[in-house]
């Protein structure tokens, strides 16, 4: 005989099977990205922006420098000016630059593939190490950003709020199958219903199983 479940276990497969019906089981990234350090550097500048404001620079980006030598070989300021849109523009050229020439000078240019690795990336953390794991290796990872964070505790799927101790309450009691996608799935509850401001429980598909705690 299976193991019964716990009323908690059976509110979070609840939980996940209205996700999967309202928001698919694709987990598509959601930044345009052929190779792997592109993705990496994406999701670099993609902090503080949005997705679709990095799909616009990094496609041209992406032409302009199109090896990750020219990344590590680029002028600083000619770099600056190039992902200017997406802000803290200083700061994530900095980062890209020399994320490139680490990865070309101890990966051979090639991208690591565990946590540790990607974690001493310049401007890499948790977060963007388990994108890269999730997208490029399909190591099931979970990505823990400011929506998954808020909507998971509301939700009621996790009691903690800082987000390295989310990201391991979820891998305990999340299946591995929905670690990469409760991301893009929490993003997008996150960013069209369950808002930080004035979430919309009212006409919410959760609003039957969620435990609509404020965070
Ligand atoms: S019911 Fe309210 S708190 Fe719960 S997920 Fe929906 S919008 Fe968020």
């Amino acid at each position: 005989m299976g193991k019964v479940k716990s009323t908690k276990e059976k509110q979070i497969s609840a939980i996940l099977r209205l996700l999967d019906s309202e928001y698919g089981t694709d987990d598509k990234c959601y930044l345009s990205y052929e190779k792997p350090y592109e993705l990496l550097f994406s999701t670099i500048m993609s902090a503080q922006c949005t997705d679709e404001r990095v799909n616009m620079v990094t496609a041209k980006l992406y032409k302009k420098y199109d090896t990750l030598e020219s990344f590590a070989d680029a002028d600083i300021k000619e770099l600056e000016k190039d992902i200017h849109s997406v802000g803290f523009y200083h700061m994530k050229a900095k980062h890209i630059k020399e994320a490139a020439q680490m990865l070309l000078r101890e990966y051979g240019g090639h991208m690591p593939s565990g946590i540790e690795e990607l974690t001493k990336l310049p401007g890499v953390g948790r977060k963007t190490a388990n994108v890269v794991r999730g997208h490029i290796f399909n190591e099931p990872s979970i990505v823990v950003d400011t929506h998954v964070k808020r909507t998971a505790f509301r939700l009621g799927i996790t009691d903690e709020k800082d987000p390295v101790k989310v990201e391991f309450d979820l891998m305990k009691k999340l299946p591995k199958d929905h670690w990469t996608l409760i991301n893009l799935q929490l993003i997008r509850l996150g960013r069209e219903i369950c808002r930080s401001q004035k979430p919309k429980c009212d006409s919410c598909f959760l609003a039957g199983v969620c435990s609509k705690r404020s965070l």
